[in-house]
């Protein structure tokens, strides 16, 4: 099947490669995860649909050419909302992604059921860049590999209603690596990345071993939901400091720009102001914008967060394996994260959406045994009550 994109060109579009495609993507993409909503729960199912589609539509005529949605976002309705968004021309304009809830495959039949859905609610006969929703090591060898879902999705590549296939990934760099490197037909991937996330999930070394096997990599929560945005006092004074004045947003949003290896930055826009901003800051953006001054500045802005970490685990891995199976260096990762940014109810949420029962510190038992590997020295066993308490 052809299908025919007629990209419009505006102050966002800013060339940036996609791997191996011959297509330039907008440095701004907009993530359809955050619409503006009646109740003002910014996940909520009850879209304020005219607001979205305009907002949309005016990020698209401002240059933005990759819209990125799936299945779950808000309650299922993202994808409807987008489908009406693109009508009047607009899906020509646009390459479109969106994501296979891959948690709700229970046999291989349901790639096709769900990916018909989706093309059906999205009002398109081809989705142009189709991803495999949040992988991490257990969904790739429970979920993936046991229902043969890369063999469904070369059938959907070869019939046209996919244009590529990726993944989007939530865990260690150790499981990125073997997704990966476990199938030949990816084109892009998405990950969790910012000037905070350098070492944790994917990192730093995942955006360049994707970008070195020819993938192109999205990025989502390039402001940590909104962290980097507001930061704390110190770290705000020290963006102020700089002869230059720039929104802590930009700078972070400006920090992954810099790099060549990201393709697309989603931001999950919830206001007008928000597009024209994100539409604002884009335009300046270039690979290899960052001075050496500038990323300094970004360098202690992160060592003024990495102070305020409680648990000074490095994510060495030495540790690792426990024999009781718990994933050391994660649940320390989200214990840090609820002091670092003040948010125990979001590290709560990751507790227990991104580590399994045998994974959480609930687990140990106290055994010591990862105790003499750990090169920090810090009392493993000790902190485990103390993650539980606060996360279980
Ligand atoms: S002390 Fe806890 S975390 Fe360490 S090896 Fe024993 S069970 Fe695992
Ligand atoms: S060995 Fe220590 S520093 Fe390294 S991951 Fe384990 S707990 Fe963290």
């Amino acid at each position: 099947m052809q299908f025919q994109i007629t990209e419009t060109k505006g102050p966002a579009v800013h060339d940036r490669r996609f791997g191996k495609l011959d297509w330039k993507a907008s440095a701004l993409g907009f993530g359809c995860m955050r619409f503006p909503t009646e109740d003002g729960d910014r996940l909520s199912a009850r879209i304020k649909e005219d607001e979205a589609v305009r907002m949309l539509r005016h990020a698209i005529d401002g240059g933005v050419n990759y819209v990125d949605t799936a299945y779950p976002y808000h309650g299922g309705r993202s994808e409807i909302v987008v489908g009406k968004a693109l009508r009047d021309g607009y899906r020509h304009k646009v390459r479109l992604a969106t994501k296979l809830p891959v948690w709700l495959v229970n046999s291989p039949a349901d790639f096709d059921r769900l990916l018909n859905e989706q093309l059906k609610k999205l009002e398109t006969g081809h989705i142009d860049f189709y991803l495999l929703h949040a992988l991490g090591k257990k969904r790739w060898d429970e979920i993936v590999l046991r229902h043969n879902l890369l063999e469904q999705a070369a059938r959907a590549l070869k019939d046209g209603r996919i244009g590529h296939l990726g993944f989007s990934f939530h865990d260690g760099y150790e499981a990125f690596e073997e997704i990966v490197n476990g199938a030949d037909l990816w084109s892009f991937c998405q990950i969790q990345y910012n000037y905070m996330d350098t070492e944790s999930q994917a990192g730093m070394r995942g955006l360049k071993l994707a970008a070195a096997k020819g993938l192109a990599v999205v990025v989502m929560e390039p402001l940590m939901g909104g962290r980097l945005a507001d930061p704390p006092r110190d770290v705000r004074e020290k963006m102020e400091g700089f002869p230059v004045r720039r929104t802590p947003a930009a700078w972070a949003l400006r920090w992954l720009w810099d790099q060549p290896e990201v393709s697309v930055v989603l931001s999950g826009m919830s206001a007008m102001e928000q597009v024209d901003e994100n539409l604002r800051i884009a335009d300046e953006a270039r690979v290899g914008c960052m001075s050496a001054e500038e990323n300094a500045l970004i360098g202690q802005a992160r060592e003024l967060y990495q102070a305020r970490t409680v648990i000074p685990c490095t994510r060495c891995n030495y540790c690792m394996p426990c024999p009781n199976g718990v994933f050391i260096p994660a649940n320390f990762e989200i214990f840090n994260y609820a002091h670092l940014f003040d948010d125990v109810a979001t590290a709560k949420f990751r507790y227990q959406v991104f580590l399994n029962e045998a994974q959480r510190s609930a687990s140990c038992i106290a055994c010591g045994l990862c105790e003499e590997q750990c090169p920090q020295k810090i009392s493993i066993s000790e902190w485990m009550p103390k993650v539980s308490a606060l996360l279980a």
